[in-house]
């Protein structure tokens, strides 16, 4: 998307103070910016925030669809925020962005738009089914960190009055987006394990009770998978913690592979991991954490050594995991986690490198006792 093919008569001049004129005239509009500035004390989800606020740009100008993008510091690209009656087409094609929002974010004004002007304007037109738009930027702090778009299926759809408008509800709700902004960057933080990127305990506990939950409610079974690497002690007394670290991270790594969205893969210790599997059968829990094992025992781990010439070594490394499995027999969620437990307990007595379903070490010990 070139600089040089900016149409000039896109951009909007607006004021920051609301013309007379504007206030004049459309009084009901402006009272849906003093309606928004009311919530500024009021501790909402980012996506209640969004809803709220494109309920009050409806008011403001009634528009047939909505794009918002918010600038990711992490991927550092722009992705689509509030996708709601998109086709998967679009959301695929102006998942990171669109010529608008890249306008939006370079230059900081808002835009109005009409097809038959500028080719990636008319394609974006056309795959949102619109004829018109106005974007106004989201700023946070100064600095632009988004765009809303609104689109229309009348061909000049808004006017400069609407720009005005919406830019200045952008403004009001800045300071709730921003404080939303910063509420989202402490629940990653508080929900991300910071070695390995992997989901923290914290997540993982709340995650679990909410699957007992819910597999009560639709009478449906899941499977819990508490792993543990063999021998990472000797591992780490070699090479030093920092290549242990490395480790556990490549570790990390094969586990997220071929997961669900629906999955949960989180690191719940040390060199230990559990894996909620929702919606699984017992067997096919149990073929999850096969694949698992074996790709550990596949991989060469590379060691690399940051500070010396000294070549990179590989070395092997081998998982055990315990499974147990939550259906109408199990009480609660700490019974699922000592299950999981005691199996990954009985696969390290076996010889480590395996996989025990905690029913089956149940019933061997049942039997035991019995003779
Ligand atoms: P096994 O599980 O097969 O019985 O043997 P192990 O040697 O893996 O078991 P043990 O529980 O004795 O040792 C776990 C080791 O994991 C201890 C510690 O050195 C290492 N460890 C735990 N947390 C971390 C970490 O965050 N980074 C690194 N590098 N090592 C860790
Ligand atoms: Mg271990
Ligand atoms: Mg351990």
């Amino acid at each position: 998307m070139s600089e040089r093919s900016i149409p000039e008569e896109f951009f909007v001049e607006v004021y920051s103070e609301l013309p007379q004129s504007i206030v004049q005239s459309r009084w009901r509009d402006v009272n849906v910016l003093l309606r928004l500035s009311m919530m500024a004390g009021l501790q909402m989800q980012m996506d209640a925030t969004l809803g709220v606020l494109c309920e009050y740009a409806w008011e403001i100008a009634r528009y047939d669809r909505v794009l918002i993008y918010f600038w990711n510091e992490v991927e550092e690209q722009s992705r689509l925020r509030d996708c709601k009656s998109l086709t998967p087409e679009v959301k695929q094609e102006y998942g990171t962005g669109n010529v608008l929002d890249y306008w939006c974010m370079k230059h900081g004004k808002p835009l109005l738009v009409n097809s038959g002007k500028h080719p990636e304007v008319d394609k974006l037109l056309s795959a949102v089914g619109a004829s018109s738009g106005v974007v106004v930027p989201v700023l946070v702090n100064n600095r632009v960190m988004g765009s809303l778009q609104f689109f229309s299926k009348v061909s000049s759809g808004f006017n400069i009055e609407d720009a005005q408008l919406l830019w200045a509800l952008a403004r009001v709700a800045e300071n709730l987006l921003a404080r939303e902004r910063a509420n989202e960057g402490l629940i990653h933080f508080a929900f991300t394990d910071h070695l390995t990127g992997l989901r923290s305990r914290g997540y993982f506990e709340q995650q679990l009770e909410l699957e007992v939950k819910r597999s009560e409610r639709k009478q449906v079974q899941f499977v819990l998978l508490m792993l543990d690497i063999d021998h990472f002690k000797p591992l780490n007394d070699t090479y030093g913690h920092h290549i242990g670290d490395q480790v556990l991270r490549e570790v990390g790594r094969i586990l997220m592979e071929d997961m669900r969205e629906v999955d949960t893969v989180a690191r719940y210790g040390g060199e230990e991991f559990v894996i909620i599997l929702p919606e699984t059968t017992e067997d096919e829990g149990y073929a999850v954490a096969q694949r698992i094992r074996k790709a550990v025992e596949e991989t060469g781990f590379a060691i690399y050594f940051p500070d010396s010439a000294e070549v990179s070594v590989t070395e092997k490394l081998s998982i055990s995991i315990g499974l147990s499995f939550f259906d109408s027999n199990i009480k609660n969620k700490r019974e699922l986690v000592e299950f999981a437990d005691a199996a990954l307990y009985a696969a390290k007595s076996k010889g480590r490198n395996a996989v025990l379903k905690y029913r089956d070490v149940a019933a061997q010990k049942r039997a035991k006792e019995a003779s």
